[in-house]
């Protein structure tokens, strides 16, 4: 029998953490939100490295869980989940597939920084458009949404409110 090691590639590993949801957002993956940084092999260990969106994030212990659920499926038994807090998380590492899923979702994704962490509109960004109908006739109710990383926007186009998905 082959050792274990030679059974698996991080690439694999990478394509198995698709099915890992983000707990907050199910319908994004945690490699498509932009969390899971590095996936390696220590002998027969597997070590997943993974950045928090938002320092202290709740759903992190979770998100390990799952991880290990799912790669132990996979016959990965040997899981180590590393937490790296630096560099930070940026809405930047999200992929164009993550996007796509949270549009779909009916949240709009992060775009250049219209608002940013601390809920200060800046005005010269360009409009949020609208996850359901995509006009960007939409105006800004709340700093923060339905969660502390989201702001809340009514459009005035469909006359729906929407998550928007702060750019950070
Ligand atoms: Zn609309």
């Amino acid at each position: 029998m082959k050792p274990v090691e030679s059974r698996f590639t991080p690439e694999q590993v990478m394509q198995w953490l698709h099915e890992v949801p983000d707990p907050e957002i199910p319908v994004i993956s945690v490699v498509d939100l932009g969390i899971v940084r590095d996936v390696r092999f220590e002998d027969a260990r597997c070590i997943v490295t993974i950045t928090p969106t938002y320092s202290g994030c709740p759903a992190m212990r979770e998100i390990e869980q799952d991880i290990r659920s799912v790669l132990g499926g996979r016959g990965l038994n040997e899981v180590h989940v590393e937490r790296v807090l630096s560099p930070a998380w940026t809405t930047d590492w999200m992929s164009e597939k993550g996007r796509e899923a949270l549009r779909r979702y009916g949240i709009a994704p992060p775009m250049e920084r219209a608002v940013d962490l601390s809920g200060i509109l800046r005005r010269a960004d360009p409009p949020v458009p609208c996850p359901q109908c995509g006009s960007t006739h939409t105006r800004l109710i709340s700093r923060f949404g339905s969660t502390a990383c989201k702001a809340l926007y009514r459009c005035q186009g469909c006359g729906e409110p929407f998550d928007y998905f702060k750019a950070h």
